[in-house]
């Protein structure tokens, strides 16, 4: 079997593998020579290996049984953009390293900035535009370091030498990004790399955990009295835990107070579905905000990694990174009239990755986008209803959003739940997690609750049909499942859904025995 031949019966037949690898670590140093071979070897030997040696190791994320964390899909358009950026490579970082690498970026973004209903200031023809990044994390830690130097520069207008650098000092060291309790870690980790503070804002169950108007404007005044200044704030499209939407109208609202903070928008997963346009009212107050990122690597069929970052003023961008010694300067460059990407982000060099976006586009065409998001969500529907008919078995921790379910298993023996759809009561306090994983609670019938719902979370996961991942909630430890991978279909979440109610009545039926209750088994984990 040749090189595609095998990667597509690896594709065709993929749901037939245990979707999560079950190897131990260090599997794979037992298994390989202690360096590489003197001589070349041939092909077949080196393909042989990827079956026995790498494939047990992997875990499948392009199976329809792979329902965890975001899906990262891949499709082969994508892949042929990828072999064909591998064979055109050039690192690219100015215009002229390679001008179709620069010129198809650009069109490529606007041409999504379009499709998703970004307001015109993202556009590249205006005084903003588009840039791939590695990540949405990378997107964040590019947008922070712009945040950071444009208040900087702001702060210390007019001063010079020494008496700038000490102006900096002090401002810098008061410096804070902002991110809601929702927000993905990847605020707080670019906050370390961005070298300024980080605070988070609680968000609410009675608000679906949206970061709203009102957290934002009580964090504020608080840094305000506490003398720190917020710079940067992330919010976002489709949170990690639930998909919660934050509430942008009422975030703007409060921002005209502050404009000099950045706003980014992370929408990492659900930005994929504003290419319909009945999710496209999500982005009608976007033009407040100065950042905006969607990672078509997650839910827009093209292979890892495209991360689509927008900038409402590219300046801030080249301004906060651009330096340019003697050998990168070249007469386009300096007629200001080409884009040079390597100031748009943190690496100097850059593939080729506009080439694979573009291959989706035209292969799948708009409606094809559209048709694939709107097929996932209604099996996301469908699947949620599945679970609201089983209310014996589970509570629904959010209404359904951007495909994504998550759910608590009940307790048979009358163990508290504390969280509802209408999010009507309020979890216990927590102070992080257990050395088991679990919250952190006061609440012993929530830990209760939350000890069953993880047993059924680990059994599925350590019997590898299916793949699913956990989170924690206000203190609600709870599972969360997604499928929108293009080759999953009803009969692979009826699958899923199977196999949740049988794990869950087999963990209940077990913990009911012998007259045990729940609350009897609190303290003996
Ligand atoms: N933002 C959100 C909302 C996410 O869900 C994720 C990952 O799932 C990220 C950011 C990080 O994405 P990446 O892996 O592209 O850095």
């Amino acid at each position: 079997m040749n090189s595609d031949e095998f990667l597509i019966d690896y594709y065709d037949t993929i749901q037939d593998r245990r979707v999560v690898s079950n190897v131990a670590p260090g599997y794979l140093r037992k298994l390989l020579p202690p360096g590489p071979p003197h001589e070349g070897e041939k092909w077949e030997d080196i393909q042989k290996d990827i079956e026995s040696k790498i494939m047990p190791g992997l875990t499948h994320w392009q199976s329809p049984n792979f329902m965890a964390f975001f899906p990262a899909s891949a499709t082969y358009p994508s892949m042929l953009g990828e072999l064909y950026s591998a064979a055109f490579t050039a690192p690219a970082f100015n215009w002229l390293c390679s001008p179709a690498v620069t010129e198809l970026e650009t069109t490529v973004l606007d041409w999504m900035a379009r499709l998703m209903n970004l307001p015109a200031c993202f556009l590249s023809d205006g005084e903003g535009g588009g840039v791939i990044q590695g990540s949405a994390s990378e997107a964040i830690v590019t947008v922070m370091v712009a945040a950071r130097e444009r208040y900087l520069d702001m702060a210390c207008e007019g001063r010079q030498g020494e008496e700038r650098e000490m102006k900096k000092a002090d401002v810098r060291g008061r410096m804070v990004a902002l991110g809601s309790e929702q927000s993905h870690s990847s605020t707080a980790k670019a906050a370390i790399i961005a070298g300024v503070r980080y605070m988070s804002i609680p968000c609410r169950m009675d608000d679906d955990l949206a970061l709203t108007g009102a957290g934002l404007q009580k964090v504020l005044d608080e840094c305000k009295q506490q003398g720190l200044i917020p710079f940067y704030l992330t919010t976002t499209l489709g949170t990690t835990a639930t998909c919660a939407t934050d509430r942008f109208e009422e975030i703007k609202e409060v921002a005209k107070d502050w404009p000099d903070m950045w706003i980014h928008v992370d929408a990492a997963y659900a930005g994929g579905a504003l290419v319909c346009e009945e999710y496209q009212h999500l982005t009608e107050h976007l033009e407040a905000f100065d950042s905006f990122d969607m990672n078509m690597h997650k839910w827009l069929l093209t292979n890892f990694d495209a991360s689509c970052l927008y900038i409402k003023r590219r300046r801030n961008l080249t301004d906060a990174l651009s330096i340019t010694p003697s050998y990168l300067r070249n007469d386009f460059s300096d007629s200001g009239l080409v884009t040079d990407y390597r100031d748009w982000q943190i690496p100097l060099g850059r593939r080729f990755r506009s080439l694979k976006i573009w291959f989706v586009l035209r292969t799948y065409g708009v409606e094809g986008l559209k048709a694939h998001i709107r097929n996932h969500i209604c099996l996301g529907e469908r699947f949620h209803s599945w679970v609201l008919g089983r209310q014996d078995l589970f509570r629904v921790v959010n209404p359904p959003a951007f495909a994504l379910t998550v759910l608590t298993v009940v307790p048979r023996a009358g163990g508290k739940m504390e969280v509802d759809a209408g999010g009507a009561s309020r979890p216990g306090v927590s102070d992080g997690l257990a050395k088991d994983g679990v919250p952190k609670t006061e609440d012993q019938g929530l830990v209760a609750a939350n000890r069953i719902t993880k047993e059924v979370y680990e059994l599925i996961n350590s019997r590898g049909e299916i793949f699913l991942t956990s989170g924690v909630v206000n203190s609600v430890y709870t599972i969360r499942i997604v499928s929108a991978n293009p080759k999953a279909d009803e009969q692979h979440l009826r699958k899923a859904f199977d196999i949740l109610v049988a794990t869950a009545e087999e963990v209940l039926d077990r913990l009911g025995e012998g007259g045990r209750t729940l609350t009897n088994d609190v303290g003996g984990h």
